[in-house]
């Protein structure tokens, strides 16, 4: 089931506020795999690396939807998984701020129903494909196995923001579309379990539900923060950058 849209391809909500407080990031592992801050890439205009004409009508800023081959083949694998979402046009905003191959997650396919997502905005394709895994095997499993209710939406602090890691001169991985904040889960049935209030105030199912989907988020992505980090991530996670395997991340 291929539900990708790619008639949409505005830049909606660059998500590229509110995103105070996260940006403790590990300096060994901030910039694994991704351009160094200041060393902007161009963009990718060689002919014959087109694998999608941008459609007609579109503005010029819109056309410069352009897709690396490497880049479709995770577009491709995204939507294959059941994702709905909109390819983005890559952006430069500032030296080390910069959106390359990402996308606008509208949903994630679960073993039998969707989930939504708020208030996120560009993500890489990688890591919105690392956040549909574990949104579907990891959140959705557990909220079932442990909660009784399946998970009906994830709510976010956002995804992409051109900043610096907080207390330093380095990007955060925020400035690259290559981290998400998770704030809190909606079940089916209504709960709302969130970071801030029930990482230590919920009861003891939500408490270990939101311990377990922590573990497995630490398998798909390689660095993960969460509230037995730092105050500042009391109220979320932050999953960044897909995972290179077990135990090869940070998990916090
Ligand atoms: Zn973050």
């Amino acid at each position: 089931m291929k539900r990708t849209r790619f008639s949409t391809l505005v830049m909606t909500g660059l998500a590229a506020l509110a995103l105070a407080g996260c940006g403790s990031i590990v300096p060994s592992s901030s910039d694994r795999g991704s351009p160094s801050a200041g060393a902007s890439r161009a963009p990718y205009s060689t002919p014959g690396t087109y694998i999608q004409r941008p459609p007609r009508g579109l503005s010029s800023a819109q056309q410069n939807v352009v897709t690396r081959p490497q880049d479709a083949a995770c577009l491709n694998a995204l939507g294959a998984a059941g994702a709905d979402f909109n390819p983005l046009p890559d952006t430069y905003a500032a030296p080390g701020c910069h959106t390359l191959g990402s996308v606008q997650l509208s949903s994630i396919a679960g073993d039998a129903s969707s989930f939504g997502i708020s208030n996120i905005g560009p993500v890489r394709c990688e890591v919105a494909t690392a956040f549909g895994q574990w949104t579907r095997f990891g959140v959705d499993r557990a909220a079932r196995q442990i909660l009784g209710s399946p998970l009906a939406r994830i709510e976010t602090m956002g995804s992409y923001a051109c900043r610096n890691v907080a207390g330093s001169n380095r990007r955060s991985a925020h400035a690259r579309a290559e981290a998400i904040d998770v704030s809190a889960f909606i079940l089916e049935d209504g709960r709302r379990i969130s970071l801030i209030d029930d990482w230590n105030g919920g009861s003891r199912a939500e408490r270990e539900f939101l311990r377990t989907v922590h573990r497995s988020a630490c398998k798909r992505f390689g660095t993960v923060l969460g509230p037995e980090y730092n105050r500042a991530h009391a109220d979320h996670f932050h999953l960044e950058s897909a995972g290179e395997g077990p135990g090869t991340g940070f998990c916090r």
